[in-house]
């Protein structure tokens, strides 16, 4: 049985009181349910939300991680510095940076694999864009970002990783997939992985993000593929965040 996983995505839109404030909220009213919970602050605030989160059923992660181990990388962030902030996840390829910044699927494999080596567990984010789907390309796109990782990390890291199905489209701009359009990315993206290894297939959870909001997260999390959801606009409020994470079952 598959863990039910909520991670908050908070970008940039905090600073640092909010930051504190939105953590002190959850952890106030953090009710336990079958699901992980998890909050990603911009990198400047990991070290402070960590020591807050201590003791508590929240976990931290990162909202990515550097494509080097370690050197002359001005502005970056590697998975070893996060390691030692506690950081027990890192975003991988997520669309907005695949979108906005010169990501390529050998850096976000590169990441990975450095995230996986310092036993941070990537969730490597697979993304489309709106024209990629309405021309019928969305399984080609997806195919290549996962079998891009898959070549250059070895399917058996996928047994420390998760995976998320992001379409740019419905990335903070209040368009949801269905339930039905997402199942049917995570039900591919479940194959693609059981060809390679059906045990690491049934056993990774694939969470679905853009735009998920208390009342659409019960019609994703019906489907079968969908494990868990990874929220942004809607993690900026420890009431809705909460709403999302109590979906899930005690
Ligand atoms: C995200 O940040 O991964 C995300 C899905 O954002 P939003 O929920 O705002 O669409």
């Amino acid at each position: 049985m598959r863990r039910g996983l909520v991670i908050g995505n908070w970008k940039m839109s905090v600073n640092r009181q909010s930051a504190i404030e939105l953590v002190d909220a959850i952890i106030a009213n953090l009710a336990v349910t079958s699901a992980e919970v998890v909050v990603c602050p911009p990198y400047l605030y990991i070290p402070e939300v960590s020591q807050h989160i201590k003791n508590t059923d929240l976990v931290i992660g990162a909202q990515n991680v550097a494509a080097h181990e370690t050197g002359a990388y001005t502005g970056e962030i590697s998975a070893r510095m996060l390691k030692e902030f506690n950081c027990k996840y890192a975003i991988v390829g997520h669309s907005e940076c695949r979108a906005y910044s010169d990501y390529t699927n050998i850096s976000v494999a590169k990441r990975f694999c450095l995230a996986v080596a310092e036993g941070i567990i990537p969730i490597l984010s697979t993304t489309e864009t709106l024209a990629e789907r309405e021309s019928g390309k969305t399984f080609d796109v997806i195919a290549e970002q996962l079998n891009a990782v898959i070549d250059m990390a070895g399917i058996e890291s996928f047994k420390n990783a998760v995976l998320s199905y992001e379409p740019l489209w419905a990335i903070g701009t209040g368009k949801t997939a269905t339930g039905e359009q997402a199942q049917e990315v995570h039900g591919f993206i479940r194959q693609l992985i059981a060809d390679k290894n059906p045990d690491i297939a049934h056993n990774i959870q694939i969470l679905y993000g853009g735009s998920v909001k208390p009342d659409n997260v019960q019609d994703l999390l019906k489907m079968p593929d969908i494990d868990g959801v990874l929220v942004g606009g809607a993690s900026l409020s420890a009431d809705s965040f909460l709403k999302i994470y109590s979906s899930f079952q005690k």
